[in-house]
């Protein structure tokens, strides 16, 4: 499933791609996208028929993107796979764009100083837990 359906912009005729390359990224190497650089990118091709669609409507689409992750899970294509990947993360930080909640921050909160439950960047917590 590609992402948020046509890939031309009707007014400029550019494409995802040609954003990609000319977007400035905090990252150090170009080969290198951040989670922050992520979802400024997603939001930068896709916020506004984000924005229409709501996060109701954007969280059956990730639902659906899990559902090809798991296929593909199951499958020998790696390839696939990969994309299944990158589908689940990019369709994630859509929702993140339209409930607006920035990713790097959260993210940063809860597991930039290791396992939340114990704190350890090892997680020492009991197997009866969930981390
Ligand atoms: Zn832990």
């Amino acid at each position: 499933m590609i992402h948020g359906g046509s890939f031309l912009d009707p007014l400029t005729s550019e494409t995802p791609e040609s954003r990609l390359y000319s977007m400035p990224t905090s990252s150090e190497s170009a080969d290198e996208l951040s989670i922050a650089d992520l979802q400024r990118h997603i939001h930068q091709m896709y916020y506004e028929k984000d924005a229409a669609r709501g996060t109701d409507g954007t969280f059956m689409w990730l639902m659906e993107e899990i559902g090809e992750l798991a296929s593909a899970l199951r499958g020998d294509d790696r390839e696939n796979l990969a994309e299944e990947f990158a589908d689940v993360v990019a369709w994630l930080a859509t929702i993140a764009n339209v409930a607006e909640i920035d990713l790097n921050a959260a993210l940063q909160a809860k597991y930039g100083r290791g396992c939340p439950g114990c704190s350890r960047l090892v997680c020492e917590c009991p197997n009866s837990e969930k981390p």
